[in-house]
């Protein structure tokens, strides 16, 4: 609920109080409240006359005499108060269930007479609050419909906020590591600024640019950067937002959207996850007709019916583009994509210099080093990274960053949170001491396995209750089929270790197995790695960068299936068996390794190192 609507429902309560008290007042004028007792009594000595019986109240007139009798019956010491009930010529009680009240009154000769109840705050209660309660209603489920401005007038109004020059603050500074997207939008940032100059040449512009890329990589603060960079307004909105519950709503906001924008040109109208348009097929509840289409029909019709002349230049961002609508990428539309992918070791060393340039670093802090710390991590992951190791050093009264906080904070983001307060018993940590160092020393046996950089069997998060952290010397674009048998070996040397020492396999291993499993069907299905099936491709891929979201996709035969089957299955027993025979011959130092990790409960990768080197 928006201030205004809350206030005004304030001044309607202070109202309605008011009024109710003034009503009291006058109903009740000079009148004394007394009891019912007392009132019985002084009808028993006829000290009373002209009562109006109401449903709740009795009111009526004192008899000379009556209002002492109150005074008396009340026994009353202060001479103040006598006086006030000795004048007071009225009186009313709460009326008490009586059914020989009539009787007695008759009997006395007492005048009363009855009275409807319909004051005029009833009628206030019964009529106006369910209303209020309507309206009330009714404009919240507006709300919770998406529509912007006040009643239902607005519904069609664009969502999108006009960020006008100046007021985006970001520019290119501001982004790192995405070089070559920079690269490819410089060309739109010259076009903002001078259109004239652009179209004298006879220069043609694209229209739309789509940005994709994963989460987190700076799609949305890339286009603010263009925005900002340019100098001209930014219009933006997200895809979500179009997709309403009303027919038509979608439509007008785009409608609307662009006609902002005409009158704002040259500018830039960003639309944030405009896969949620190609997603949102069949969400309207309410109507029959699909609004989706009909918003990115308007979407489209808009498009082409403008004119880059203008000098409104059209971004989208994804990190979705496989399931966005074809139609959108036609030429004309969303031609021209620009990849934003993952930033590489020096992209993290810039991103952390742009986030740390506001927060106060000891000398020890090495960037380079952090960069090294971070493969696969993106923009919004590192931003994190820097916001919770300064307040990790707040918190222990520092007034600097210090490497170790970052250590830290990075550690929380890889395995999250730190549960120092999880006990584990002695012979759960026994076993992930032992998994652990089976990693450990599988990969420092193996020459093509990453360094270890640290073990740990503290717990953190839900599921891992220690881990093995590989130091990556560079990030890999493309392993050999060695490399990758050798990762196969270390994730299950954690497995392997326990079964020696052990001689049975706990739980633990869970993840190990899922990600071993998947490395294999991989090196079968899509870089032909297996002997047996010779090196052909069972898998398509449609999209490189998001490993995640690899499409999958197979035809082959049964019999093709089940070889497949065996060759993952044949190359993880072989990895394992690697992993044990490692382990095997190196089982002193396994347990000598592991005894020192359950007392220490983190190695580091040097100490690991001199150990199984004496
Ligand atoms: P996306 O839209 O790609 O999901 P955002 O642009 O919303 O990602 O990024 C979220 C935040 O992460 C940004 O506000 C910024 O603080 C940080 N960030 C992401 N990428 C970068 C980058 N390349 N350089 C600097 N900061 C970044
Ligand atoms: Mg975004
Ligand atoms: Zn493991």
């Amino acid at each position: 609920m928006d201030k205004k609507k809350s206030l005004t429902i304030i001044y309607f309560i202070i109202a309605f109080i008011i009024l109710l008290t003034l009503e009291r007042y006058f109903l009740t004028q000079q009148a004394l409240s007394i009891n019912y007792s007392e009132f019985k009594s002084l009808v028993k000595d006829k000290l009373v006359n002209n009562l109006v019986i109401s449903k709740e109240f009795i009111e009526g007139k004192f008899i000379e005499g009556g209002a002492e009798r109150v005074a008396q019956l009340r026994n009353l010491k202060d001479q103040k108060e006598i006086n006030f009930i000795k004048n007071s010529k009225a009186f009313y009680t709460i009326r008490v269930e009586d059914p020989e009240l009539v009787k007695e009154l008759t009997e006395k000769g007492i005048s009363y007479s009855g009275k409807q109840e319909v004051t005029w705050v009833k009628t206030l209660l019964s009529w106006i609050i369910p209303i209020a309660i309507l309206i009330a209603f009714w404009s919240f489920i507006l709300k919770k419909m998406g529509a912007p401005g006040e009643g239902l007038m607005a519904i069609g109004k664009s969502k999108a906020k006009v960020y006008v020059e100046g007021e985006t603050n970001v520019t290119f500074k501001d982004v790192a590591g995405v070089d070559e997207a920079k690269e490819e939008l410089r060309e739109i940032i010259e076009f903002l600024k001078t259109p004239e100059k652009f179209l004298k040449l006879g220069g043609k512009i694209p229209k739309g640019i789509l940005l994709v890329g994963p989460p987190g990589t700076g799609k949305t603060l890339l286009a603010r950067a263009v925005a900002g960079e340019a100098g001209v307004p930014f219009l933006s909105l997200s895809g979500s937002a179009f997709v309403e519950m009303f027919v038509g709503v979608g439509a007008a906001r785009v409608r609307d959207l662009f006609q902002q924008a005409e009158k704002l040109a040259p500018c830039i109208i960003f639309i944030d996850e405009i896969d949620a348009l190609g997603k949102a097929r069949g969400i309207s509840p309410i109507s029959g007709v699909d609004e989706r289409e009909q918003t990115l029909a308007q979407l489209l019709s808009e498009m082409d019916g403008f004119d880059t002349k203008k000098g409104v230049i059209i971004m989208a961002a994804t990190n979705r583009p496989e399931i966005i609508d074809p139609a959108l990428l036609r030429p004309g539309r969303f031609d021209r994509h620009v990849l934003v992918d993952r930033p590489d070791i020096k992209g993290r060393e810039e991103i952390f210099k742009v986030h740390t340039a506001k927060v106060k670093l000891a000398p020890d802090v090495n960037i380079k080093v952090l960069a090294s710390m971070t493969p696969g991590m993106v923009g919004a992951d590192i931003a994190n990274i820097v916001n919770e190791a300064a307040l990790l050093a707040a918190r222990k009264g520092k007034n600097q960053v210090e490497m170790k906080d970052f250590e830290e904070a990075i550690e929380r983001a890889i395995a999250g949170l730190e549960k120092k307060s999880r006990v584990i018993n002695k012979k759960e940590k026994e076993i992930v001491a032992f998994h652990e160092c089976g990693h450990a020393i599988v990969a420092a046996s193996l020459p093509n396995a990453d360094p270890v950089r640290r073990i740990s069997i503290i717990p953190r998060g839900i599921s891992a209750l220690g881990y093995t952290m590989q130091l990556p010397t560079e990030d890999r674009y493309l392993l050999t089929k060695s490399e990758l048998l050798d990762r196969l070996a270390v994730l299950l040397g954690g497995r392997c270790a326990e079964e020696i020492i052990f001689n049975e396999v706990s739980t633990g291993a869970q993840n190990d197995l899922e990600r071993a499993t998947d490395i294999a069907k991989r090196m079968v299905k899509n870089y032909g790695m297996s002997e047996n099936l010779g090196p052909l491709a069972f898998e398509q891929n449609r999209l490189l960068f998001l490993e995640s979201q690899w499409e999958r996709r197979g035809d082959y035969s049964e019999e093709t299936a089940k070889i497949i089957d065996e060759e993952v299955r044949r190359l993880i027993n072989e990895a394992c068996e690697r992993a044990k025979k490692i382990l095997k011959e190196k089982i002193y130092k396994l347990r000598e390794l592991a005894s020192l990790l359950m007392e220490k409960e983190i190695i580091e990768g040097e100490d690991l190192k001199k150990l199984l080197e004496d």
